[in-house]
């Protein structure tokens, strides 16, 4: 056995008919900070995206712009990969449930082993859905009678579907997030989804008429029925690793998965459905469930309707990728909803990135070059412990705070060391030194600014040009 751990970390599948914000470009930063991570200290990483494409909405959308089903996804994952690339995502795979390669074999492998526990059974739902949400909901979920998300009028569906034994399976559930074979966090949330088994776990509908969803996975002997939503979005994360194809080396070798970051409107699904379709099958519960917090905008949700949607690429277009991981990583609370606007965006940037990094950056290494005859020795490993704990624990605002408050003290020390009239060759080494440190503690959040910096240090150059121009 070799040494190397091994890690396993994934994003939501995306419902590809909505246009790309913020929230997406969050939750595959956090991810992807954590992935970077991963692989610096030398554990075999893994890091998975996709999107949600056997759905209702996806016809409805994909018919209302006039495209084949294929085209539209085709055009939306493209979409996604094309953000995704922008903003520096190292993702080692993004799968697409419409991928009859890929991700067929294993939904249909865990429908097998689902019948086969005797966890699939024929049934009458008869329900209110929402087709937005795509999910079906009980009276007392509604408010007002209407959707908890959308505001509209749920449909009254009577359907003959398939059932997932899930109230079966809710103590074994139970008994794991309160040992914490399953994690979830934060605390918060594991008592959210605790009170919520705690009330009764229903019977899930876990299929639908073919004529629902035409594209959808056709339910093994049963061609009027395609796979419903959880037993086909859910086990993308087992499918994009081989589970259900022949080659599942990676399937036995990342599974279970150590976090599944998630948003709080989809907990249930992850902390419930999932774990109760893993134990029937067999499999390994994943290791802890992250639920991180949302992007408000004026305290609004960001949403379509309300209008206050910050897009993400204009903001890289504006300010780099770059500046966008640093705001997401630093300013955005990973945990609860934060509050954001184009103005405190300016804001951080020009005090913390033009003002702050770019210019102590541009301030000591003009000095190294002038003063210094060579580039610095640089130390083996200067990762300070608080960091390293920090960021084991997800905890990417702490992460991003102490390496700011590196910055302001090594601002602080050339303040009142004033090298530029001592010369002091060691202490010009000395702040170079630092230098690089902030430097390789940037590299998961900020990568390219990471590479630069450290490339300075190391050929004793100050920067050509600002490292952050500053905006008006
Ligand atoms: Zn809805």
């Amino acid at each position: 056995m070799s040494d190397k751990k091994s890690f396993y970390l994934t994003t939501p599948i995306f419902y590809p008919n909505a246009s790309l914000h913020m929230g997406h470009a969050y939750v595959m930063t956090i991810a992807d900070i954590m992935a970077r991570w991963h692989r610096l200290k030398g554990d075999d990483t893994y890091f998975l995206a996709g999107s949600d494409e056997n759905t209702a909405k996806v016809l409805k959308v994909a018919e209302e712009n006039g495209q084949s089903v294929e085209e539209f996804l085709d055009k939306v994952s493209a979409g996604f990969e094309s953000l995704y690339k922008e903003l520096e995502i190292s993702h080692d795979q993004f799968i697409r449930t419409s991928d009859k390669t890929v991700h067929w074999p294993g939904a249909l492998k865990m429908w097998e082993s689902l019948v086969k526990a005797d966890a699939i059974y024929k049934g009458t739902y008869e329900g209110l859905y929402c087709v937005s949400c795509e999910t079906f909901y009980t009276e007392k979920e509604l408010v007002d009678g209407k959707c908890p998300v959308h505001g509209t009028v749920p449909e009254r569906i009577k359907e003959n579907n398939y059932f997932f034994r899930l109230s079966k399976y809710a103590p074994e559930i139970k008994r794991a997030i309160e040992s914490g074979e399953m994690e979830v966090l934060p605390e918060s949330r594991k008592n959210e989804i605790l009170a919520f088994i705690g009330r009764g776990l229903e019977d899930v509908s876990f299929s639908r008429p073919k004529s629902a969803v035409p594209h959808g996975i056709p339910v093994p002997g049963d061609e009027e029925q395609v796979i419903y939503v959880w037993c086909d979005a859910l086990v993308s994360y087992i499918s994009a690793l081989g589970y259900g194809r022949e080659d599942d080396a990676n399937f036995n070798k990342f599974w279970p998965a150590d976090y599944h970051v998630v948003g709080k409107d989809i907990l249930r699904f992850h902390t419930a459905i999932w774990p109760g379709m893993l134990l029937a099958a067999g499999l390994p519960l994943p290791k802890k469930v992250l639920v991180h917090g949302l992007i408000i905008l004026g305290g609004q949700k960001m949403s379509k309707t309300i209008g206050n949607v910050i897009n993400p690429k204009e903001l890289i277009d504006e300010y780099g990728a770059e500046a966008l991981r640093y705001f997401l990583a630093r300013k955005v609370s990973i945990f609860e909803d934060s509050d954001m606007t184009k103005e405190s965006f300016k804001d951080a940037y020009n005090g913390d990135l033009a003002n702050g990094l770019g210019n102590l950056t541009s301030r000591i290494m003009t000095l190294a070059e002038t003063n210094l005859s060579a580039p610095v020795e640089l130390p083996e490993k200067s990762i300070p412990q608080d960091y390293i704990d920090a960021i084991e624990k997800f905890e990417i605002n702490r992460v991003a705070n102490i390496v700011w408050g590196k910055i302001a003290e090594l601002d602080k020390e050339i303040q009142e060391k004033k090298p530029w009239e001592s010369k002091d060759k060691d202490l010009i080494a000395s702040l170079a030194v630092k230098l690089y440190t902030i430097g390789r503690m940037l590299n998961p959040i900020m990568p390219e600014t990471s590479a630069k910096i450290k490339a300075l240090v190391k050929e004793n150059k100050k920067p050509g040009t600002p490292l952050f121009l500053r905006k008006d």
